[in-house]
Parts: C-alpha cells; sequence; structure tokens
C-alpha cells in the first residue's frame, strides 16, 4: 500500500481495496517507524488524521467523495494549520499555534484530504539543505548520510521514504525543485500567483510560491487540482481559471519544442548530471519533441540579484516577529529594548540573522540605489532572458541541480557554496514561471533532477511532458533500498 502513488490510492479508495483509516494508520505506523532517522515531520497529527480519514469515509460512503477524498498529504510546516503548531522551523515560533488555516489547508480540507502531519524544513525557508532547521536536519531516504535538499527538505524526504505519497511545498529560489531533484520524486513551482500565499509564512513575497511534491507528475497534477485558485485574501493570487490538470496529461509530445540553455550545460556541474539529464533529452526526442540551444545570457547575474532581492523582503517579513504579539520571547527582559533584542537574538538562528543583517543593509539609505535598485533592474533583464527562449520554444529543460546530494555539515560552514545549489532554479523565481523536477537517473547511487520549464501557466503543459516522460522511464518507480 505505502509504495502507491496517489492515483493508485485514490483508484483503491474508489474500489473499497481499503478505507482512508486504514491507509492513514498504515502511514502513521511507517512514520512511527522511520522518522526517528529520517526526522522528516516537525509534528505529526495522528488524532487529526484519523478524525479526517473517519469523515472521508463517511463521506464516500454517503456518495459525496471528490478525487481526493481520503487521500493522506503532508504540509510544509510554513503553512498556518489551525490549531496545530505552525514552527517554520524555528525556535522563533516553536510554541505558535496557529489560530487559523492558511487557503491551502482549507483548500485540502475541503477535499476531504487526510494531514498526517508537519513536514521539517530549513528555517523560514532560508536553506538548501534542510540543516539550517531548529528541529535539526532532516535526512536523505537513499543515504541518511546525506541531506534531502532544502528548504522543503522534510517534505521530500517523507515522500522519498513512503512516509507520506505527497506533500506541499514552497519554492522561493528552488525550495521545491531542488529537494525533489536530491529525493529522486517530482516537485513542481507553480507559476507566481497561482497557487494562494494566504497563511504561507511569508519569506520573500515577490518570490514565494507554493507546490506540490509527490513521486510522480500525475500526482503533483491531483495536488495541484487542490491548491491553485484564485484568493481574495491574496493579493498577488491571480484570477485566472483553474483547469483540471489531469486532462492533459496523455497528450502527444510530437512537435514539442525543446529549448536547452547552454548556460545550464557549462561551468561548475557534475559531469554525471549533465550524462543523466542529456540521456532524459534524447527520450524526449524518441516521443517525437525537437531540441534547439537557446541562451539565458544573465544567468550568472541570478544568485547575486537573489540575494540582496530576497534578504531585503525577508528583513521586512521577519520584522513581526518581536516577542510581542506572539512567538518566542526571552526570559526577565529589563525594559522593551531588552525585550526586542533578546527575543530575535535568541529566536532567530545564524542563517536568518544573516538574511536580516544583509537585507537591512541593502535596503539602507545610501545603498538602495546600488544594491537593491540594482537587483531589481538585473531581475527585469533575467525575466527578458526566459520571455526571449521561451518566444523561440515550448519547454525548457536542463538540470535540476549541479550536484546531486551532499554530506551533511559538507556545505554549513561556506554559505556561499550553499547558495550555489540554487544556481539553476533561483533565475526562475526571479522570472515568475513554473518549473517542474523529475527523477531522470542517478549519479553514484544518489538521485538527479531533470528540470522543465514553461511559460507563464504553462503548468498543462509541464505536466503532460512530465508524465510522458515518467510513461517512458521508470526513475520515478524507484525507492531507496530496493
Ligand atoms: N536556498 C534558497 C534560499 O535559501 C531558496 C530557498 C527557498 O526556495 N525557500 O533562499
Amino acid at each position: 500500500m505505502l509504495d502507491k502513488t496517489l492515483a493508485e490510492l485514490a483508484q483503491g479508495l474508489a474500489t473499497g481495496e481499503f478505507s482512508s483509516v486504514e491507509l492513514t494508520q498504515n502511514y502513521l505506523d511507517r512514520i512511527s517507524a522511520e522518522d526517528g532517522t529520517l526526522n522528516s515531520f516537525i509534528t505529526v497529527t495522528p488524532e487529526q488524521a484519523l478524525a479526517q480519514a473517519n469523515a472521508a469515509d463517511q463521506r464516500r460512503a454517503a456518495g459525496n467523495a471528490d478525487a481526493f477524498t481520503g487521500l493522506p498529504v503532508a504540509h510544509k510546516d510554513i503553512f498556518c494549520t489551525e490549531g496545530v503548531r505552525t514552527s517554520c522551523g524555528s525556535k522563533m515560533l516553536d510554541n505558535f499555534i496557529s489560530p487559523y488555516n492558511a487557503t491551502v489547508i482549507e483548500h485540502f480540507n475541503r477535499a476531504g484530504a487526510v494531514s498526517l502531519g508537519k513536514t521539517n524544513m530549513d528555517e523560514f525557508a532560508m536553506g538548501s539543505s534542510n540543516e539550517s532547521s531548529f528541529y535539526g536536519p532532516a535526512r536523505n531516504p537513499w543515504n541518511t548520510d546525506c541531506v534531502p535538499g532544502g528548504s522543503s527538505g522534510g517534505s521530500a524526504a517523507a515522500i522519498a521514504g513512503g512516509l507520506t505519497p505527497a506533500a506541499t511545498g514552497s519554492d522561493t529560489g528552488g525550495s521545491i525543485r531542488q529537494p525533489a531533484a536530491l529525493c529522486g520524486i517530482t516537485g513542481l513551482k507553480p507559476t507566481y500567483g497561482r497557487v494562494s500565499r494566504y497563511g504561507m509564512i511569508a519569506y520573500a513575497s515577490s518570490l514565494d510560491q507554493g507546490g506540490p511534491m509527490a513521486r510522480t507528475a500525475e500526482d503533483t497534477a491531483m495536488m495541484l487540482n487542490v491548491m491553485a485558485g484564485f484568493d481574495p485574501k491574496d493579493s498577488t493570487s491571480l484570477d485566472q481559471p483553474v483547469p483540471d490538470y489531469t486532462l492533459k496529461l496523455n497528450d502527444s509530445l510530437k512537435g514539442l519544442k525543446i529549448g536547452l540553455p547552454k548556460e545550464f550545460f557549462s561551468g561548475e556541474i557534475d559531469p554525471q548530471i549533465t550524462a543523466q539529464v542529456q540521456n532524459a533529452i534524447r527520450e524526449f526526442e524518441a516521443l517525437g519533441a525537437t531540441v534547439k540551444e537557446v541562451s539565458l545570457p544573465n544567468t550568472h547575474l541570478a544568485i547575486p540579484a537573489y540575494y540582496i532581492i530576497a534578504p531585503a523582503e525577508a528583513s521586512s517579513n521577519l520584522s513581526r516577529f518581536d516577542g510581542v504579539r506572539y512567538g518566542y520571547r526571552c526570559e526577565d527582559p529589563v525594559d522593551l529594548e531588552d525585550m526586542y533584542k533578546r527575543s530575535r537574538g535568541e529566536g532567530f538562528g545564524e542563517e536568518v540573522k544573516r538574511r536580516i543583517m544583509v537585507g537591512t543593509y541593502a535596503l539602507s539609505e545610501g545603498f538602495y540605489d546600488a544594491y537593491y535598485k540594482k537587483a531589481l533592474q538585473i531581475r527585469r533583464l533575467i525575466q527578458q532572458d526566459y520571455v526571449n527562449a521561451l518566444s523561440e520554444v515550448d519547454v525548457i529543460m536542463g538540470p535540476t541541480t549541479p550536484h546531486p546530494a551532499f554530506k551533511l555539515g559538507e556545505k554549513t560552514s561556506d554559505p556561499v557554496a550553499m547558495y550555489m545549489e540554487d544556481i539553476f532554479t533561483i533565475s526562475l523565481n526571479l522570472a515568475g514561471m513554473p518549473g517542474i523536477s523529475v527523477p531522470c537517473g542517478f549519479a553514484n547511487g544518489l538521485p538527479v533532477g531533470l528540470q522543465l520549464i514553461g511559460n507563464y501557466f504553462a503548468e498543462e503543459r509541464l505536466l503532460n511532458a512530465a508524465h510522458q516522460f515518467q510513461q517512458a522511464t521508470d526513475w520515478h518507480t524507484q525507492t531507496p533500498g530496493q
């Protein structure tokens, strides 16, 4: 039961092969058995899960089940969940029980989904390895000495380890796609504004986007059907109709034009990754696609621009954590200033403090034009690169990451080396377009991800291409320990 995809589990529920309560109990047992090692959950909610499963079984018995009713999922601990701790991976929110649900959570509740709990993540989604979590790192099920990627590392590790069939994530610079690649699963960053950010704790608001993670493209399509949609509570949410993302999965890829950006195949990249990605591209050619080289000439500026814009927005967003209204407050403050200083000093971890300091500096008077404004100008150039390339081709493809999963501790003392792991994912957030990572092979026994990038609102096309690839290959069916 635990190695089935969401689509297969939905079938099993529909035919009565098993109930949602049985299914949920199986996953809860697996979490109890395995999560001591993987540390992929921050909070497990067995009672709530079984109550939701029971309600889902009754709904099905009454003939009102939807496609998602009774299916278990886990949520990145960045999504506010009413009555359940929402920590964002931080000591600052270790005691925070959210009084309301994020819109995404409301959508899953309405669909009758079962929430198994909240998954581990880098503190405030800042990181690429899950090592900045206050709760300790999640581990990669393919090799528990290795990181699962980040910041949605708990979601990716939980799926790859068979602890949940699917999970939510958020992607500000690669945090869905990069851990998906490192754990050998499928992860989609939707178009900016496609999925509501209401109740998803803000890191860098102009870049943050929630999205689905699962074993297959078909499963991420099922997830996106639940997650996507206009939300009047999020002013950046887009009022565009939501198609049924599962409908076009089987369209033919004949004539699909694929662009390979030359900048994604040069520089610091593991040759085994390049080789696996090239094999995958040949598979697409066999499916009827054509390939040409394109250029994204400003790729090398993406990391510097991102590491001004994201910290600048973060420094503003995180000013709300002051020990006054909710979250961590230091012991015995002598006065108000002492309370602010020590609550923030003790509540935030090292990486978060680094970002707040960089962001505050970049926004300060006198430096604003030199850093922040310049970064915004570069952002526009990067976006134009994608618009130009996507006027020539339907989909851009390349590696999701330059390396497979690295060892725990390997990059923690060198923040810039860590930042470089997002070299192929970060520019897409600056442009606001959608991207999906799918498993396409192995390097030294560790999964490799292929990234597919499309134009604004091209999620259907990306899911179609990814699904066809998965129909022709079996990388996505491999599980650790086989
Ligand atoms: N690794 C990048 C960062 O630390 C991206 C993280 C994310 O997408 N949330 O900012």
